[in-house]
């Protein structure tokens, strides 16, 4: 692969591309479907908010039939938070697997709804695998429910979700995803993996823009649901039942965003569904992080590991890269990338969601070039305990 000069297009609109996993780089139609002001209670807004109910449901393919989807104001969190609250009882105890900040949220979560939980926490990125959640679960038969994350977008893992719905069921539990950046570009089929409810948002994959999140569950979950909640605005069970019978939401919808999110959503169907949207993002990664790979950087994750959703990078160890100065000068260049969260070695994170081609991916691999160049960074290899971290991972 031969990395160009940087020969930057200017950014569509005059704004820079975001690399980032929500909010993220939406198209001009998108943007320009909140030009038009809604009345929540009219019935052309009811129809566009079943459209969009029908469209999400039929992204989980076979077996949908005995689901039903949920939208719900707010950010992905509030989603996230009616779903633990509506879903788990309040006699429930639940597992949480974490490896990063969103599975870690979860327990927080958990923790302010009174809820019981333990935590299995694999630290900044290990998986959490199957059998061991499997021992988990045989030597505590009190736990109930597993919240696992599907796409740890903290590190931009991919965890291996199937072989966790597997150990959870074996155990006679139940399984609640956060699917916030992976659902809509990575297929969660229920006919292939099992699971009582998953979340998800607005402002991901599908790309539309943030202002609601969705929650994706089984009809018989949705009953039993009724009276869980510990909140009258998160009740996920009171917000399916008042759709059900009126066609509206409880109480104000973002109407432009929601209006933004059907188009958004047709878009989605136009490319190809699930997996036409994941192939793009796969091509994503796949340009960014050989072209990285080619300017010197490292990737946290072994190739296995890779979501291709969001790719963590780890800081060069040359004195003359400071992480502020090199987004400033990628900002300048049409694009903003985002911090790392790790906590023992410096990184940063590259997205491939939102409206970018590859085309637009060799342009950042160009800027990076370009920018370590003004810098005078000369390697891009990071230090050696980087890699002493990586080794801890399996292949
Ligand atoms: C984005 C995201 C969330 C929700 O974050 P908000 O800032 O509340 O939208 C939750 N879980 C995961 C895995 C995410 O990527």
């Amino acid at each position: 692969m031969t990395i160009p000069d940087i020969t930057i297009e200017p950014p569509r609109l005059g704004e820079p591309y975001l690399l980032t996993p929500g909010p993220l780089t939406t198209s001009y139609a998108v943007k320009e479907a909140m030009l038009r002001d809604w009345g929540s209670w009219d019935d052309d807004f009811r129809g566009i908010t079943l459209e969009i109910r029908t469209r999400l449901l039929d992204l989980l393919g076979e077996g949908k039939e005995e689901f039903d989807c949920v939208p719900m104001q707010g950010s992905g969190s509030f989603s996230v938070e009616a779903m633990l609250a509506s879903f788990i009882p309040l006699d429930g105890k639940t597992l949480v697997l974490a490896n990063g900040a969103y599975g870690l949220r979860s327990a927080q979560t958990l923790k302010y709804l009174g809820r019981d939980h333990t935590l299995l926490d694999k630290g900044d990125y290990l998986p959490p695998r199957g059998d061991e959640v499997a021992e988990i679960l045989k030597d505590d038969p009190s736990i109930s429910h597993v919240v696992a994350i599907h796409c740890e977008t903290s590190s931009g893992i991919l965890n291996p979700i199937e072989e966790i719905s597997e150990a959870v069921y074996a155990a006679g539990c139940k399984l609640l995803v956060d699917s916030m950046s992976a659902f809509g570009a990575i297929d969660l089929k229920p006919s292939e993996i099992r699971y009582e409810a998953i979340v998800s948002s607005a402002n991901k994959c599908i790309e539309g823009v943030p202002g609601f999140g969705f929650i994706i569950a089984r009809k018989d979950e949705l009953e039993a649901a009724k009276g869980n909640s510990h909140s009258l605005s998160l009740d996920v069970h009171a917000q399916w039942a008042h759709m059900n019978k009126t066609g509206q939401w409880r109480f104000t919808p973002p109407t432009h965003v929601v209006a933004a999110f059907l188009v958004a959503l047709r878009l989605h169907e136009a490319e190809g569904g699930v997996v036409g949207r994941g192939n793009r993002y796969f091509e994503n990664r796949d340009v960014v992080v050989s072209g990285m790979r080619e300017l010197g950087f490292e990737t946290l994750l072994k190739d296995r590991w890779l979501s291709p959703i969001i790719v963590t990078f780890f800081c060069p160890s040359d004195e003359n890269f400071i992480f502020e100065k090199f987004y400033e000068l990628m900002k300048n260049k049409g694009f903003i990338i985002y911090p790392g969260k790790l906590t023992a070695v410096d990184s940063f994170r590259v997205g491939c969601i939102g409206q970018m081609d590859e085309n637009v991916m060799l342009q950042v691999v160009a800027a990076a070039k370009g920018t370590l160049e003004e810098m005078g960074v000369t390697s891009a290899a990071p230090p050696a305990i980087a890699l002493e971290e990586r080794a801890k991972l399996a292949a």
